[in-house]
Protein backbone atom coordinates (compact mmCIF):
# COMPACT_ATOMS: atom_id res chain seq x y z
CA UNK A 1 0.00 0.00 0.00
CA UNK A 2 1.06 3.66 -0.59
CA UNK A 3 0.29 5.91 2.08
CA UNK A 4 0.82 9.19 1.11
CA UNK A 5 0.26 12.19 4.08
CA UNK A 6 0.75 15.99 4.31
CA UNK A 7 3.04 15.51 1.55
CA UNK A 8 4.85 19.25 0.11
CA UNK A 9 7.16 20.05 -2.59
CA UNK A 10 8.94 22.90 -2.86
CA UNK A 11 11.52 24.11 -5.09
CA UNK A 12 13.37 27.33 -4.17
CA UNK A 13 13.96 29.66 -6.99
CA UNK A 14 14.97 33.08 -7.90
CA UNK A 15 11.65 34.38 -8.21
CA UNK A 16 10.00 32.97 -4.95
CA UNK A 17 9.18 29.37 -3.89
CA UNK A 18 7.47 27.35 -6.65
CA UNK A 19 5.04 24.94 -4.24
CA UNK A 20 4.94 22.12 -6.65
CA UNK A 21 3.05 20.36 -4.01
CA UNK A 22 1.18 21.08 -1.70
CA UNK A 23 -0.98 18.61 1.38
CA UNK A 24 -1.19 15.66 -0.65
CA UNK A 25 -3.11 13.06 0.68
CA UNK A 26 -3.45 9.52 -0.56
CA UNK A 27 -3.81 5.97 -0.25
CA UNK A 28 -2.93 3.83 -3.29
CA UNK A 29 -4.69 -0.02 -2.32
CA UNK A 30 -2.63 -2.96 -3.45
CA UNK A 31 -3.78 -4.49 -6.83
CA UNK A 32 -5.33 -1.59 -7.82
CA UNK A 33 -4.57 0.29 -11.43
CA UNK A 34 -4.76 4.08 -9.69
CA UNK A 35 -4.78 7.09 -11.68
CA UNK A 36 -3.66 10.89 -11.20
CA UNK A 37 -5.14 13.43 -13.74
CA UNK A 38 -3.88 17.21 -14.20
CA UNK A 39 -3.29 19.53 -16.51
CA UNK A 40 0.69 20.35 -17.46
CA UNK A 41 2.08 21.69 -14.63
CA UNK A 42 0.16 20.42 -12.18
CA UNK A 43 2.52 18.66 -9.91
CA UNK A 44 1.61 15.24 -11.15
CA UNK A 45 5.29 14.32 -12.01
CA UNK A 46 6.51 15.85 -8.98
CA UNK A 47 3.93 13.72 -7.39
CA UNK A 48 4.76 10.28 -8.77
CA UNK A 49 9.03 10.95 -8.02
CA UNK A 50 7.93 11.80 -4.45
CA UNK A 51 6.72 8.30 -4.38
CA UNK A 52 9.72 6.44 -5.11
CA UNK A 53 11.98 9.65 -3.61
CA UNK A 54 13.48 10.19 -6.75
CA UNK A 55 12.31 13.86 -5.48
CA UNK A 56 12.57 14.19 -1.91
CA UNK A 57 9.68 16.17 -0.27
CA UNK A 58 9.75 19.23 1.92
CA UNK A 59 7.64 17.82 4.06
CA UNK A 60 4.75 15.42 4.81
CA UNK A 61 5.75 11.17 4.91
CA UNK A 62 5.05 8.58 1.90
CA UNK A 63 4.95 5.48 3.77
CA UNK A 64 5.37 1.82 0.94
CA UNK A 65 4.08 -1.09 2.93
CA UNK A 66 3.80 0.53 5.95
CA UNK A 67 7.68 2.06 5.61
CA UNK A 68 8.57 5.81 5.62
CA UNK A 69 10.46 6.27 2.49
CA UNK A 70 11.95 9.86 3.75
CA UNK A 71 13.90 8.04 6.57
CA UNK A 72 15.22 5.06 4.92
CA UNK A 73 19.37 5.28 4.46
CA UNK A 74 20.51 5.20 0.93
CA UNK A 75 21.56 1.63 0.86
CA UNK A 76 17.78 0.91 2.11
CA UNK A 77 15.71 3.26 -0.30
CA UNK A 78 18.06 1.68 -3.36
CA UNK A 79 16.81 -1.07 -1.82
CA UNK A 80 13.07 -0.35 -1.81
CA UNK A 81 13.35 1.20 -5.27
CA UNK A 82 13.70 -2.32 -6.33
CA UNK A 83 9.77 -3.24 -5.06
CA UNK A 84 9.07 0.04 -7.87
CA UNK A 85 9.51 -0.02 -11.25
CA UNK A 86 8.95 3.17 -13.26
CA UNK A 87 8.40 4.14 -17.29
CA UNK A 88 8.14 7.21 -18.59
CA UNK A 89 6.78 10.03 -21.73
CA UNK A 90 10.12 9.69 -23.40
CA UNK A 91 10.75 5.69 -23.00
CA UNK A 92 14.47 6.50 -21.34
CA UNK A 93 16.33 3.75 -22.43
CA UNK A 94 19.92 3.91 -22.99
CA UNK A 95 20.69 3.67 -26.35
CA UNK A 96 23.99 2.45 -26.30
CA UNK A 97 22.63 -0.46 -24.71
CA UNK A 98 20.85 -3.38 -26.47
CA UNK A 99 17.09 -4.27 -25.73
CA UNK A 100 18.50 -7.44 -23.63
CA UNK A 101 21.23 -5.15 -21.65
CA UNK A 102 18.85 -2.36 -21.19
CA UNK A 103 16.17 -4.84 -19.55
CA UNK A 104 18.77 -6.40 -17.69
CA UNK A 105 20.48 -2.42 -16.24
CA UNK A 106 18.23 -2.70 -13.16
CA UNK A 107 18.98 -6.44 -12.26
CA UNK A 108 23.06 -5.03 -12.40
CA UNK A 109 22.43 -2.51 -10.48
CA UNK A 110 20.57 -4.28 -7.81
CA UNK A 111 23.95 -6.59 -7.61
CA UNK A 112 22.74 -9.27 -10.05
CA UNK A 113 26.03 -10.90 -12.05
CA UNK A 114 25.71 -9.87 -16.08
CA UNK A 115 25.30 -13.75 -16.25
CA UNK A 116 22.70 -14.46 -14.40
CA UNK A 117 20.88 -10.81 -14.92
CA UNK A 118 21.01 -11.85 -18.88
CA UNK A 119 19.08 -15.09 -18.44
CA UNK A 120 16.65 -13.62 -16.03
CA UNK A 121 16.03 -11.08 -18.80
CA UNK A 122 16.08 -13.76 -21.00
CA UNK A 123 12.67 -14.34 -22.92
CA UNK A 124 11.42 -10.83 -21.75
CA UNK A 125 11.61 -9.26 -25.38
CA UNK A 126 11.78 -10.32 -28.49
CA UNK A 127 13.71 -7.71 -29.83
CA UNK A 128 16.46 -8.40 -27.94
CA UNK A 129 19.59 -7.94 -29.61
CA UNK A 130 18.28 -4.63 -31.20
CA UNK A 131 19.20 -1.17 -30.13
CA UNK A 132 16.30 1.34 -28.99
CA UNK A 133 17.08 3.46 -32.18
CA UNK A 134 15.90 0.16 -34.30
CA UNK A 135 13.02 0.07 -32.48
CA UNK A 136 9.23 2.13 -33.23
CA UNK A 137 7.97 3.84 -30.09
CA UNK A 138 5.23 1.37 -28.82
CA UNK A 139 8.51 -1.52 -28.96
CA UNK A 140 10.52 1.33 -27.08
CA UNK A 141 7.65 1.29 -24.32
CA UNK A 142 7.57 -2.28 -24.41
CA UNK A 143 11.04 -2.76 -23.65
CA UNK A 144 10.94 -0.13 -21.10
CA UNK A 145 8.01 -1.94 -19.27
CA UNK A 146 9.73 -5.27 -19.77
CA UNK A 147 12.96 -3.08 -17.73
CA UNK A 148 10.77 -1.91 -15.34
CA UNK A 149 9.47 -5.19 -14.33
CA UNK A 150 13.06 -7.39 -14.22
CA UNK A 151 13.45 -6.92 -10.49
CA UNK A 152 9.80 -8.20 -10.71
CA UNK A 153 8.51 -4.95 -8.51
CA UNK A 154 4.82 -5.10 -6.47
CA UNK A 155 4.51 -1.37 -7.60
CA UNK A 156 4.41 0.16 -11.47
CA UNK A 157 4.75 4.05 -12.10
CA UNK A 158 3.53 4.92 -15.45
CA UNK A 159 3.89 8.82 -15.79
CA UNK A 160 2.53 9.55 -19.34
CA UNK A 161 3.15 6.33 -20.79
CA UNK A 162 1.21 6.90 -23.24
CA UNK A 163 1.27 10.51 -24.26
CA UNK A 164 3.89 10.05 -26.77
CA UNK A 165 1.82 7.13 -28.78
CA UNK A 166 -0.74 7.32 -31.55
CA UNK A 167 -4.02 5.87 -30.53
CA UNK A 168 -3.76 2.15 -31.63
CA UNK A 169 -0.16 2.38 -30.08
CA UNK A 170 -1.80 3.66 -27.06
CA UNK A 171 -3.97 0.86 -26.51
CA UNK A 172 -2.33 -2.20 -26.94
CA UNK A 173 0.08 -0.16 -24.43
CA UNK A 174 -3.20 0.17 -22.08
CA UNK A 175 -3.87 -3.46 -22.59
CA UNK A 176 -0.44 -4.41 -21.67
CA UNK A 177 -0.69 -2.86 -18.55
CA UNK A 178 -4.12 -4.10 -17.37
CA UNK A 179 -2.76 -7.68 -18.12
CA UNK A 180 0.57 -6.77 -15.75
CA UNK A 181 -1.89 -5.73 -12.92
CA UNK A 182 -4.14 -8.72 -13.53
CA UNK A 183 -1.74 -11.48 -14.02
CA UNK A 184 1.32 -10.52 -12.03
CA UNK A 185 -0.81 -8.54 -9.24
CA UNK A 186 1.32 -5.16 -9.86
CA UNK A 187 -0.09 -2.31 -8.43
CA UNK A 188 -0.35 0.67 -10.92
CA UNK A 189 -0.09 4.28 -10.90
CA UNK A 190 -1.12 6.24 -13.64
CA UNK A 191 -0.22 9.67 -14.48
CA UNK A 192 -1.50 11.00 -17.33
CA UNK A 193 -3.53 14.48 -18.24
CA UNK A 194 -5.69 12.42 -20.93
CA UNK A 195 -9.01 11.36 -19.28
CA UNK A 196 -9.38 8.48 -22.12
CA UNK A 197 -6.70 6.87 -20.33
CA UNK A 198 -8.14 6.97 -16.81
CA UNK A 199 -11.12 5.81 -17.83
CA UNK A 200 -9.77 2.55 -19.88
CA UNK A 201 -7.66 1.02 -16.57
CA UNK A 202 -8.15 3.01 -13.66
CA UNK A 203 -10.68 2.10 -11.38
CA UNK A 204 -9.72 5.10 -9.38
CA UNK A 205 -8.57 8.62 -9.94
CA UNK A 206 -7.21 11.72 -8.28
CA UNK A 207 -7.79 15.09 -10.01
CA UNK A 208 -4.82 16.93 -8.86
CA UNK A 209 -5.04 20.93 -10.15
CA UNK A 210 -2.75 23.69 -8.98
CA UNK A 211 -0.71 21.50 -6.53
CA UNK A 212 -3.04 19.94 -4.88
CA UNK A 213 -5.82 16.96 -4.99
CA UNK A 214 -8.77 18.66 -5.88
CA UNK A 215 -11.23 14.95 -5.83
CA UNK A 216 -10.15 11.64 -5.51
CA UNK A 217 -12.91 8.87 -6.46
CA UNK A 218 -13.82 6.19 -8.18
CA UNK A 219 -13.08 6.85 -12.16
CA UNK A 220 -17.41 6.10 -13.03
CA UNK A 221 -18.06 8.85 -9.75
CA UNK A 222 -15.38 11.48 -10.67
CA UNK A 223 -16.65 10.59 -14.11
CA UNK A 224 -20.57 11.51 -14.05
CA UNK A 225 -20.69 13.61 -11.02
CA UNK A 226 -17.21 16.05 -10.96
CA UNK A 227 -16.92 17.87 -8.01
CA UNK A 228 -13.73 19.44 -9.36
CA UNK A 229 -13.65 22.13 -12.10
CA UNK A 230 -11.05 20.55 -13.51
CA UNK A 231 -12.83 17.38 -13.85
CA UNK A 232 -15.93 19.08 -14.99
CA UNK A 233 -13.84 20.77 -17.72
CA UNK A 234 -13.03 17.12 -19.40
CA UNK A 235 -16.50 17.29 -20.85
CA UNK A 236 -17.11 18.84 -23.87
CA UNK A 237 -18.85 22.18 -23.84
CA UNK A 238 -22.62 22.49 -24.06
CA UNK A 239 -24.04 24.73 -26.57
CA UNK A 240 -27.67 23.91 -26.80
CA UNK A 241 -30.41 24.94 -28.59
CA UNK A 242 -33.67 26.16 -27.09
CA UNK A 243 -35.90 23.90 -25.91
CA UNK A 244 -39.54 23.99 -28.03
CA UNK A 245 -40.89 20.73 -26.34
CA UNK A 246 -39.69 18.73 -22.90
CA UNK A 247 -35.95 18.07 -22.13
CA UNK A 248 -34.21 15.82 -20.42
CA UNK A 249 -31.10 14.72 -19.11
CA UNK A 250 -30.35 10.89 -18.48
CA UNK A 251 -27.59 10.37 -16.39
CA UNK A 252 -26.03 7.07 -16.79
CA UNK A 253 -24.06 6.07 -13.38
CA UNK A 254 -22.88 2.37 -14.87
CA UNK A 255 -26.04 1.14 -13.10
CA UNK A 256 -27.33 0.25 -16.32
CA UNK A 257 -25.74 -2.19 -19.23
CA UNK A 258 -24.89 -0.58 -23.07
CA UNK A 259 -28.22 -0.93 -24.78
CA UNK A 260 -29.78 1.12 -27.21
CA UNK A 261 -31.91 3.11 -24.54
CA UNK A 262 -32.81 6.10 -27.12
CA UNK A 263 -34.07 3.19 -29.51
CA UNK A 264 -35.86 1.51 -26.89
CA UNK A 265 -37.85 4.61 -25.71
CA UNK A 266 -38.66 5.45 -29.46
CA UNK A 267 -39.69 2.15 -30.27
CA UNK A 268 -41.60 1.25 -26.76
CA UNK A 269 -43.11 4.52 -25.74
CA UNK A 270 -44.13 5.85 -29.55
CA UNK A 271 -42.05 8.99 -29.22
CA UNK A 272 -39.48 10.34 -31.26
CA UNK A 273 -36.58 11.15 -29.05
CA UNK A 274 -34.18 14.33 -30.80
CA UNK A 275 -30.72 13.24 -29.02
CA UNK A 276 -29.45 17.18 -28.30
CA UNK A 277 -25.85 16.22 -26.77
CA UNK A 278 -24.17 13.17 -25.26
CA UNK A 279 -20.85 12.70 -23.36
CA UNK A 280 -21.41 9.12 -22.33
CA UNK A 281 -18.63 6.09 -22.25
CA UNK A 282 -19.07 2.20 -21.87
CA UNK A 283 -16.51 1.29 -19.44
CA UNK A 284 -16.45 -2.38 -18.60
CA UNK A 285 -19.15 -3.32 -19.98
CA UNK A 286 -21.22 -0.70 -18.35
CA UNK A 287 -22.45 2.93 -19.27
CA UNK A 288 -21.34 6.38 -17.83
CA UNK A 289 -21.98 9.64 -18.55
CA UNK A 290 -24.80 11.92 -19.60
CA UNK A 291 -26.75 12.34 -22.51
CA UNK A 292 -29.56 15.85 -23.35
CA UNK A 293 -32.76 14.84 -25.12
CA UNK A 294 -35.72 16.81 -26.26
CA UNK A 295 -39.19 14.91 -26.65
CA UNK A 296 -42.52 16.41 -28.03
CA UNK A 297 -44.34 18.84 -26.03
CA UNK A 298 -47.12 16.79 -25.11
CA UNK A 299 -48.12 15.43 -21.47
CA UNK A 300 -49.06 11.97 -22.37
CA UNK A 301 -45.83 10.81 -23.99
CA UNK A 302 -43.70 12.73 -21.47
CA UNK A 303 -44.89 10.91 -19.01
CA UNK A 304 -44.95 7.56 -20.51
CA UNK A 305 -40.93 8.20 -21.55
CA UNK A 306 -40.35 9.14 -17.62
CA UNK A 307 -42.85 5.97 -16.56
CA UNK A 308 -40.02 3.97 -19.29
CA UNK A 309 -37.06 6.00 -17.90
CA UNK A 310 -38.13 4.68 -13.39
CA UNK A 311 -39.24 1.16 -14.68
CA UNK A 312 -35.54 0.81 -16.49
CA UNK A 313 -33.65 2.13 -13.46
CA UNK A 314 -32.25 5.31 -15.62
CA UNK A 315 -31.88 8.64 -13.61
CA UNK A 316 -32.50 11.38 -14.92
CA UNK A 317 -33.23 15.76 -14.88
CA UNK A 318 -35.75 17.89 -15.96
CA UNK A 319 -34.17 20.82 -17.68
CA UNK A 320 -35.50 24.22 -18.15
CA UNK A 321 -35.31 24.62 -21.70
CA UNK A 322 -34.42 28.71 -20.86
CA UNK A 323 -31.33 27.80 -19.91
CA UNK A 324 -29.17 24.91 -20.48
P1 LIG B 1 3.22 17.99 -14.40
O1 LIG B 1 3.96 16.70 -14.41
O2 LIG B 1 1.83 17.87 -13.85
O3 LIG B 1 3.21 18.65 -15.75
P2 LIG B 1 5.41 18.90 -12.72
O4 LIG B 1 5.33 18.05 -11.51
O5 LIG B 1 6.44 18.55 -13.72
O6 LIG B 1 3.97 18.99 -13.40
O7 LIG B 1 5.65 20.40 -12.29
C1 LIG B 1 4.90 21.05 -11.28
C2 LIG B 1 5.48 22.44 -11.03
O8 LIG B 1 6.76 22.34 -10.43
C3 LIG B 1 5.66 23.26 -12.29
O9 LIG B 1 5.40 24.60 -11.99
C4 LIG B 1 7.12 23.06 -12.61
O10 LIG B 1 7.63 24.15 -13.34
C5 LIG B 1 7.74 22.98 -11.23
N1 LIG B 1 8.95 22.13 -11.22
C6 LIG B 1 9.01 20.81 -11.51
N2 LIG B 1 10.26 20.33 -11.35
C7 LIG B 1 11.02 21.40 -10.97
C8 LIG B 1 12.41 21.57 -10.65
N3 LIG B 1 13.26 20.55 -10.67
N4 LIG B 1 12.81 22.82 -10.29
C9 LIG B 1 11.95 23.83 -10.25
N5 LIG B 1 10.64 23.75 -10.53
C10 LIG B 1 10.17 22.54 -10.89
MG1 LIG C 1 4.81 15.66 -15.96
Amino acid sequence: MIEIEHLNKTYPSPGGDIHALRDVNLRIEDGEIFGIIGLSGAGKSTLVRCINLLERPTSGTVRIDGRDMTQLSRRDLLKARQDIGMIFQSFNLLEQRTVLRNICFPLEIAGVKRDEAQARAAGLSDRAKNYPSQLSGGQKQRVAIARALATRPKYLLCDEATSALDPNTTQSILHLLKEINQTLGVTIVVITHEMRVIEQICQRVAVIDQSCIAEIGNVSDVFTHPKSDIAKAKSPAENLPPCTGRRLRLVFDGSCSNEPVISRITLECHVPVNILFADTRIVEGSIYGHMVIDLPDDPQQFHDVLRWLDHNHISYLQEDGSHV
